[in-house]
């Protein structure tokens, strides 16, 4: 194996994704050789220019024959550049597009494959990559060899940041008989809030009682600048729309501020927000697990919070 990280960036309709940066920077502070970030797209030139990231020591343009994501193309032209390039790890995100051809490819390949992964670090022998599976209840440790692919969650890892300035070259794309035609975008529902891009968020669980005293927490959300958030019990009653949940079954977020009212603070629900830059917990009981990670802490009623807050 030659060595160095091929991480894979991912865009969605001419736009680099966050989370490529974020792949990037677990890369970058993998310290396994030279970040080589592999952009493939009708027109990959224009997203390799976004790609120049701190850490990031070449950019290698695929141009695809569609403009946007096909599986079989990616895996392909992804299979043909591992064997080229050799590197120690291939990264890739753990999201809908990473599922389509991640896994194909560390089949093809013939290593090793860790997805959802948390944390990653070098070893001698290739990288061990920690994943928390059954909603975060068990800790693991995968040991993967030199030449494996992971999948690393999305809004988890320190993005690097812009300011790079790789070598670009190209790398021809193998022809392929793909299965897959793209039709058309379907555009979210303006209705639905983008949790996920929130900065600021105020979240509200259990312990807020009542359903009528949403609308208390809607207002010291506007008063805070910051975007509504729920625990699941709220959205399995029906209170609250699911693109508001934060979770493991819901959105993973990672604001600058997350302010939890009324939230125990069970690992699904940790699972979505612990990697917020700032942790405030408003909750009676001051055993409640959210005060184990939230860096500010009231063990008061959130109700008088709140109106504090919304009337202040
Ligand atoms: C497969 C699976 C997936 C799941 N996915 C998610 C997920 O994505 N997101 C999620 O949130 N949960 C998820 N859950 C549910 C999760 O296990 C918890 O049940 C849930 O997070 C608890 O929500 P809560 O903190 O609002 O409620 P509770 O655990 O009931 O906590 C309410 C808290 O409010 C406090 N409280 C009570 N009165 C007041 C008051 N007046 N003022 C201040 N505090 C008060 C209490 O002390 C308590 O700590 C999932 C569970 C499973 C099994």
């Amino acid at each position: 194996m030659s060595g160095g990280v091929i991480v894979v960036a991912e865009h969605l309709r001419g736009a680099l994704r966050d989370v490529t940066a974020e792949l990037v920077g677990a890369a970058m502070a993998l310290d396994a050789g030279p970040v080589t970030v592999a952009v493939l797209a009708g027109e990959p030139s224009a997203l390799a220019v976004s790609c120049a990231l701190e850490g990031v020591d070449e950019v290698v343009e695929i141009a695809t024959p569609s403009a946007g994501f096909d599986s079989d193309v990616w895996r392909a032209a992804l299979g043909a550049l591992v064997t080229d390039r050799q590197p120690r790890l291939v990264v890739a995100a753990h999201s809908v597009d990473g599922m389509a051809f991640a896994p194909a490819l560390a089949a093809e390949l013939g290593g090793g494959l860790a997805t959802d992964v948390i944390g990653l670090a070098s070893t001698a022998a290739g990288v061990t990559a920690a994943r928390a599976p059954y909603g975060g209840k068990v800790a693991m440790a995968v040991e993967l060899p030199v030449g494996s692919v992971v999948m690393l969650r999305p809004a988890t890892f320190a993005a690097a940041a812009a300011g790079g300035s790789p070598s670009r070259t190209a790398f021809a794309c193998p022809a392929v008989v793909s299965r897959l035609a793209h039709r058309d975008y379907v555009e979210q529902a303006a209705s639905e809030v983008d949790l996920g891009a929130a900065d600021v968020i105020v979240s509200i669980g259990r312990g807020i009682g009542d359903r009528e005293n949403i609308a208390l927490f809607e207002r010291v959300a506007a008063r805070l600048g910051a975007t509504l958030g729920s625990s699941r019990p709220l959205v399995d009653a029906g209170w609250m729309p699911h693109a508001r949940q934060v979770g493991q079954s819901g959105t993973t977020v990672k604001p600058s501020v997350y302010v939890a009212f009324g939230i125990s603070g069970a690992v699904q629900h940790l699972a979505g927000m612990k990697g917020a830059r700032t942790i405030i917990a408003v909750n009676t009981d001051r055993d409640a697990p959210i005060f184990g990670i939230a860096q500010f802490g009231a063990a008061v009623d959130a109700l008088e919070v709140g109106e504090a807050i919304a009337d202040g």
